[in-house]
């Protein structure tokens, strides 16, 4: 899947700090997530990742690889209205527009295209508002995306997450994918992310080549220093040769991460 979206997602100006061809080398670590919306053993998808990590992106390449390749109903849960708004004026409406693989699906009606969501020629995306259930019940979806579940709060009627899931019990070959900011061990990312294999990305070490996750444990700094000064000195040693990995060399080692579930490890 990630290789359509190499090949076909553009980029807006404003939609992300680069624009142009989206190129998945950029944020190597998001490719078996994307991959997961084509591999038929994969059912749910929950993404823990952090602040400007490119997961809303990893979303919607996802949502624009089904319309163009892999039609269904599909349906975006936002925590909150002004959320829905801003995703569809500003990440969505964007995409499509400068996307010609995905603006072709467009069929030019002029009801196709609304704040509820979006008629494509073979396939319709609903928007949910977490804050709002009846938003988020209704049609069945055989793909729900959920984007920052952790400001997601359960309503009278019940948990967002729950409900949106249930959408899309009438199709054996559903996704549902969940990502968050993580906020706390009880937030719905967190949680959701335990019931899962608990992949975690692992890395080559640039010096040694063993492989590791990174652990805020291991990072070093001059005690006794101003927080400037700490922040400065703070290095990364490898676990296994102890020399430094810098941060260049943290991102250079990302494009050779494994993901790997918490039950198994990586042969070096
Ligand atoms: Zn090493």
């Amino acid at each position: 899947m990630h290789q359509w979206a190499d090949r076909y997602r553009q980029l807006t100006i404003g939609e992300a700090s680069r624009h142009g061809l989206y190129q998945s080398s950029w944020t190597p670590y998001a490719r078996e997530p994307m991959d997961c919306l084509i591999d038929p053993s994969v059912e749910q998808i929950t993404c823990v990742f952090g602040a400007q990590t490119g997961k809303t992106t990893l979303v919607l390449n996802m949502f624009a690889y089904m319309v163009d390749c892999d039609p269904g109903p599909m349906m975006l849960v936002m925590p909150t209205e002004a959320d829905v708004h801003y995703m569809h004026n500003h990440r969505i409406l964007p995409m499509i527009e400068s996307s010609p693989q995905i603006s072709r699906h467009l069929t030019g009606r002029a009801d196709d295209i609304s704040q509820d969501g979006i008629s494509f020629d073979r396939c319709q995306l609903y928007y949910g508002n977490a804050q709002v259930s009846r938003s988020i019940k209704g049609r069945p979806v055989r793909f729900v995306a959920l984007d920052e579940v952790d400001e997601m709060e359960d309503t009278k009627q019940g948990d967002p997450l729950s409900m949106a899931a249930q959408r899309t019990n009438t199709y054996p070959n559903r996704k549902i994918v969940k990502t968050s900011t993580p906020t706390w061990q009880k937030g719905k990312v967190w949680q959701s992310y335990l019931k899962s294999d608990q992949r975690r990305l692992w890395i080559p070490c640039p010096h040694c080549g063993k492989h590791q996750t990174l652990e805020w444990e291991h990072v070093r700094w001059e005690k006794d220093e101003d927080p400037e000064k700490a922040c400065e000195s703070a290095v990364y040693p490898c676990v296994e040769c102890g020399q430094v990995i810098t941060d260049a060399q943290r991102r250079d080692a990302l494009a050779d991460g494994v993901w790997v579930p918490a039950a198994a490890t990586v042969d070096d």
